[in-house]
């Protein structure tokens, strides 16, 4: 018997060719061949006879060859086989592209089992390129439930079935973690059979069945590991701070704070002086005011004399917070830096140094910048702005550097109950639900191309009363194929044809960090009338004098998406307005955008969004810091997270620190999980 840990070459069939394959997705060790589950199935159990087969609805049947295959060489690289064959019903022409090789194993007079659908033209019904495999050959590609696994080129999913039935063949399956009464509880397949039926279910509703088991065995065991990193953060002891006054603070504000960053400020300054390590998280959407509340907080650890370091995850926003908070803390006496990758080597390092001696007490930066190799002489805060790029598995890496500092972030994007389970299980949570007074409700429209000189004159009459517009498109450079408006090209011809007398900035990704930085900069300065941009400016950036903001096909957005680059207007006191185009006449695309006219209540748009396209595309699995999930992703559904949640809640309050073999292999394999997420961090 092989065990779970053994590499894949130990497969009849596997040299070290097969095993790069493999390795391209992943695929190491025989477990891993085993945890690749199939994306999905094809139902071949149905047998049906030659006048029951459907245009385009593939499905099994036995016939009998009724002729020799003949092959035809059309012309280099094109041989067309054909062959005829009949069941008691009737006759079905077959015909075979460069497949010569399998066709030779079609016999004269004997009988197959076919899989595939008949099409027609005006010479009739025929098939092309069926699968088919002797009566007396055991059942692979037909007469079953067939798995279609995630390949990758040159390795083909005939070939992914079988070194996968290899794989159990020669070894046991994962073991059982799941209590029994758990099993029993939620009707929960024990972890063998799963294993098993993931792989070759006997029909559609067993690896339904099976997909159960293995997404509540994941979210399970997710659910565990927050409560486990719950708990251990509670029984960690820091000093707590003594002082918690903040009126200095407060006066220097240039305005009064709204109820609701208030009670988030309180909240914060009662972790702070509790004696364990905060964890929370302050979400509000977008203008709620969080930059003020990290402030306090930051003010907080400083004024009880330690060091905070603010995270944002792009360089402007970096820069943004710099250039806000500097001005708000020079004032008090406290000394900011700033720390992004468009420093020069000398400056990071003179920044590093002050950081390290402690004449820093805020540091601001980008992520990156911040976890590596950046020493702190004192780090009690640390604040992420922007949550939904700083999960879970970033939240533990900072723990284990065994700094233990407070913990803050700070997250625009609405999040779904659902989701907000998975990525804040380990969280306290301050709900920012208060614009800041005197704003606008930013108004919103959809048009299409027809509308395009009414959107031109707009802009013209913001820039002629002195405010200034986004153009936000999606691609870079021209696509031309989509057809969607790219920055650059866009830019131009705003600059050349449309508008020729303002002032047009450019500003996208690949362009370098200091340019980046200048763009932005003159435009917050009033420097540029109409600013346009790729989705880098929807996180964070915040230039109230912005009233209005174009986004080009908007389509190609999704929703939650939309309402964050939405908010980057309305910021200040006079009326904003938001102009989605699209050419997409979709009647579904119109209702999505024509929902986000309707409401700016980013919890209503977020739960919209996640319902249209599912939690794999809600923020795009690299970007959610959550783990890879392996089945989940595939069958999203809150039934089974919830009762899994439950379940596992109750399983860490009753046996966390058991010593039994569950238990154990439990922990076990938390540990990976989150091990597993912290791979794809960057
Ligand atoms: P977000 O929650 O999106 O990060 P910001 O912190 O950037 O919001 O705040 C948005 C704008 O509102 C900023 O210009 C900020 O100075 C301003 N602001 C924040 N709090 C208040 C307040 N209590 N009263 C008035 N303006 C505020
Ligand atoms: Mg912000």
């Amino acid at each position: 018997m092989a065990k779970l840990t053994d590499p894949v070459s130990i497969l009849k069939g596997v040299g070290p060719a097969k095993a790069k394959l493999l390795a391209a997705l992943n695929i190491h060790t025989l477990q891993d061949l085993i945890c690749h589950f199939p994306r999905g199935y094809e139902d071949r159990t149905r047998l049906v006879t030659v006048s029951e087969l459907e245009p385009d609805r593939p499905a099994c049947f036995r016939a009998m060859v009724m002729n020799t295959p003949r092959t035809s060489h059309i012309r280099k690289g094109l041989d067309i086989t054909r062959v005829q064959v009949a069941d008691h019903t009737g006759r079905l022409n077959l015909t075979f592209f460069n497949q010569k090789f399998t066709t030779d194993q079609l016999q004269y007079g004997r009988e197959y089992i076919f899989y595939g659908a008949v099409s027609g033209d005006y010479t009739g019904y025929g098939m092309t390129s069926p699968s088919f495999e002797a009566l007396d050959a055991p059942p692979v590609t037909t007469r079953r439930v067939l798995p279609i696994y995630p390949l990758t080129a040159g390795l083909s999913n005939a070939v992914m079935l079988k070194t996968v039935a290899q794989a159990l063949a020669v070894c046991d399956p994962p073991a059982e973690i799941l209590p029994e009464q758990v099993r029993r509880e939620y009707g929960i397949l024990p972890a063998e059979r799963a294993y098993y039926a993931i792989h070759a279910p006997a029909s559609m509703e067993e690896a339904e069945l099976a997909k159960k088991r293995l997404v509540f065995e994941e979210f399970f065991v997710f659910s565990a590991g927050l409560s486990l990193m719950r708990a251990a953060r509670a029984e960690k002891r820091t000093d707590p701070y003594q002082n918690r006054e903040l009126t200095a603070f407060y006066a220097a504000l240039p305005f009064a704070l709204t109820g609701a960053q208030s009670r988030a400020i309180a909240e914060i300054a009662d972790d702070l002086c509790r004696g364990t390590p905060m964890n929370r998280l302050v979400q509000g959407d977008v203008g709620s005011g969080k930059t003020m509340v990290a402030a306090a907080a930051a003010q907080l650890a400083m004024q009880n004399g330690y060091q905070a370091a603010l995270m944002a995850p792009t360089e402007i926003l970096a820069e943004q917070h710099y250039a806000s908070l500097s001005k708000l803390f020079a004032p008090l006496g406290w000394s900011v830096a700033l720390l992004t990758g468009s420093l020069t080597p000398k400056q990071k390092k003179d920044v590093r140094r002050q950081i390290a001696e402690g004449q820093v007490q805020l540091v601001v930066g980008t992520h990156a910048l911040l976890t590596d190799t950046t020493v702190f002489h004192d780090l009690g805060l640390v604040i992420a702005d922007e949550q939904h790029r700083f999960g879970v598995a970033q939240r533990s890496a900072l723990g284990a550097k065994g700094t233990d500092p407070h913990l803050l972030v700070m997250s625009a994007t609405p999040i779904p109950r659902t989701l907000a389970l998975l990525m804040y299980g380990d969280l306290e949570v301050s709900v920012l639900d208060e614009l800041p007074p005197g704003r606008q409700q930013v108004q919103t429209f959809l048009v299409g191309e027809n509308m395009r000189s009414r959107i031109n004159t707009f802009i013209r009459k913001q820039a002629a009363e002195g405010h200034q517009s986004y153009v936000v498109c999606p691609a870079v450079e021209e696509n031309e194929e989509l057809g969607i408006k790219a920055a650059t090209v866009w830019a131009e011809t705003l600059q050349k044809t449309v508008f020729p007398d303002l002032r047009i900035a450019l500003l996208h990704g690949q362009m370098k960090g200091t340019e980046k930085e200048e763009v932005m900069t003159a435009f917050s300065r009033g420097e540029a009338d109409v600013l346009v941009a790729t989705t880098v400016i929807e996180v964070g950036v915040d230039v109230p004098n912005a009233t209005l903001m174009v986004i080009e096909d908007a389509d190609r957005f999704g929703l939650s998406q939309l309402h964050q680059l939405r908010g980057r207007v309305g910021r200040g006191s006079a009326q904003s307005y938001c102009i989605l185009t699209t050419q997409n006449r979709n009647p579904e695309t119109v209702a999505r955008l024509k929902a986000l006219c309707k409401t700016t209540d980013g919890f209503r748009i977020a739960e919209e969004d996640l319902r249209l396209r599912g939690p794999g595309d809600f923020f795009g699995a690299r970007q959610s810091g959550l783990p890879a999930f392996r089945v989940a992703d595939l069958s999203f559904d809150l039934q089974t997270l919830k009762q899994a949640q439950a379940a596992s809640a109750q399983w860490i309050d009753t046996q966390g620190t058991a010593d039994t073999p569950e238990a154990r292999a439990l922990r076990q394999r938390i540990g990976e999980l989150f091990r597993r997420a912290q791979g794809t961090m960057n």
